[in-house]
């Protein structure tokens, strides 16, 4: 499932992988696959930015802006009555 079109924020130095497979176990919407031992974005618009691919990613090949883009504060934001408020939902700590 497509999150949003065009707005992720992950990254990803084929250079720095070294093919742990980490990315493609953690990644709860299958954003990844390997190809050559070496990990591929192959669905870029499912992410939704949850960091999780990043924290396990032992050689630094992947960053993402954690919680930028989460859905939780969208809806939040969406539903509020405080429109002064900032969207946030708290999971990027
Ligand atoms: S977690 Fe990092 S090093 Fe491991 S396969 Fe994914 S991108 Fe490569
Ligand atoms: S940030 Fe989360 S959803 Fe996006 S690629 Fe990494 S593990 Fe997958």
């Amino acid at each position: 499932m497509m999150y949003l079109r065009n707005v992720t924020s992950l990254r990803l130095d084929p250079e720095g992988c070294n093919g742990c497979t980490q990315c493609v176990q953690v990644c709860p919407r299958a954003v990844f696959q390997m190809a050559d031992h070496r990990a591929q974005i192959v669905s870029r618009d499912s992410c939704i930015e949850c960091g999780a691919c990043q924290r396990n990613c032992s050689p630094g090949a992947l960053s993402v802006q954690a919680g930028v883009g989460c859905a939780a504060a969208m809806i939040s934001a969406a539903t509020s009555r405080n429109r002064r408020k900032q969207p946030e939902c708290g999971c990027s700590g």
